[in-house]
């Protein structure tokens, strides 16, 4: 578990004095990946050091990349936002080789997304696939004028805003108070459950218990994750 810890003293010893591989065959000696939920409390671990200022990011400069010459092994993969307020490195307190990013705006997946999430799950191992969305989302947004009619859809954007309504769907059908803040939730939840089953061998993953997917919804004022649903 230490091994896999960013922001504590020993691991950072640990991390120093590992040798970077120098091959293959000893990247292939890496240890093992943590478990499904040893990496959400890690990412959980990590979003409150960044919330109680206590964030260190300290594996950023160039010499932290010399244990990583060897290959990666994150321990989550991140769909997020694009937004400029949204940087899974730093919301989680992770540094180099530890997140897997996928970064659209509005959080969704493409078949070219797809194929990097699995290949996060196939060849380096990750145990967690999280799908970040966060309040005050401007993609989101853009899906509820259509939805609402206030707005013309602008071509240039459709590919990213249409995959969004279902959710903005979702959220007028469920009364909630906020529903600005619903429809980020369920976006975030669509795009985690269609994941879930949109490749064989991430189905495969769940099944025998090396991968998770779980939605997430970053809180702009506070910084705060708030994984659902868990
Ligand atoms: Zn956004």
């Amino acid at each position: 578990m230490k091994l896999f810890g960013w922001g504590g003293k020993a691991s950072k010893r640990a991390i120093a004095a590992a040798p970077a591989p120098a091959s293959p065959a000893a990247a292939a000696d890496a240890p093992s990946p943590p478990t499904p939920d040893q990496a959400l409390a890690l990412l959980r671990e990590g979003n409150q050091a960044f919330l109680r200022g206590e964030g260190n990011l300290g594996h950023v400069r160039v010499e932290d990349l010399n244990p990583l010459q060897g290959g990666q092994h994150p321990i989550a993969t991140v769909v997020a936002c694009a937004d400029s307020r949204t940087p899974p490195t730093i919301l989680f307190n992770q540094g180099f080789g530890r997140l897997f990013s996928i970064r659209v705006a509005g959080n969704t997946v493409d078949r070219r997304g797809l194929s990097s999430i699995v290949y996060a799950v196939k060849h380096l191992a990750c145990p967690l696939v999280v799908v970040m969305g966060h309040t005050g989302c401007g993609a989101v947004a853009a899906a509820e004028a259509i939805v609402d009619g206030t707005s013309p859809l602008d071509p240039s954007l459709e590919e990213m805003i249409v995959p969004i309504i279902p959710a903005v769907l979702d959220a007028r059908r469920s009364g909630a108070a906020d529903v600005a803040v619903r429809a980020v939730e369920e976006n975030a939840r669509r795009v985690a459950e269609k994941l879930k089953t949109a490749d064989v061998a991430m189905a495969g993953a769940i099944a025998e218990g090396r991968l998770k997917v779980v939605a997430a919804v970053k809180q702009m004022q506070t910084g705060e994750v708030i994984f659902l649903d868990l």
